[in-house]
């Protein structure tokens, strides 16, 4: 049960995306709807149980609005788990990957990162996983041992 939880790894990456989607304004959560960053206060996670990437949920109290540290960004709505989209914003061209091994979603990580490039997310973001020591080997290394672990340990499926 505990690899079920959120792990290290997810805050980390929690730590470095947040870090990168709110660079642009110095570390400062603003809301998407009303651009005011003054008034925004944490949503309380209980209430949001699909919080087991550890982003963070917002409540702007100029506007009401509530939104997530993904709203805003390719990854809005895209059901992709975080993890996912580090590897994406971390892939090396295809011929620089030692361990590739065949049937792995190459393709589809690919696809994750066709939709960040050109983005101001992907450098700021890329910097970040990067400066907490993450290369892309070592990422995907980290994700499929917990993946492993959490399905040896239950029956449920780990996104
Ligand atoms: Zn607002």
């Amino acid at each position: 049960m505990r690899c079920q939880a959120i792990t290290t790894l997810d805050r980390t990456l929690a730590d470095a995306f947040r870090a990168a989607r709110w660079a642009k304004s110095g570390g400062v959560v603003i809301c998407p709807r009303c651009f005011d960053g003054r008034d925004v206060v944490p949503y309380p996670s209980a209430q949001r149980r699909h919080l087991k990437d550890t982003l963070r949920w917002y409540r702007c109290r100029c506007c009401l609005w509530c939104f997530a540290d993904r709203y805003g960004t390719v990854l809005h709505g895209s059901g992709a788990s975080l993890r996912a989209w580090a590897q994406a914003a971390l892939l090396p061209p295809k011929a620089e990957i030692r361990t590739w091994s065949p049937g792995e979603p190459y393709a589809w990580l690919k696809e994750l990162r066709t939709r960040l490039e050109g983005t101001e997310l992907l450098p700021a973001w890329q910097v970040e996983l990067t400066r907490r020591g993450w290369t892309f080997e070592k990422l995907r290394h980290a994700s499929a041992m917990e993946i492993r672990c959490s399905r040896s340990t239950t029956s449920a499926t780990k996104t």
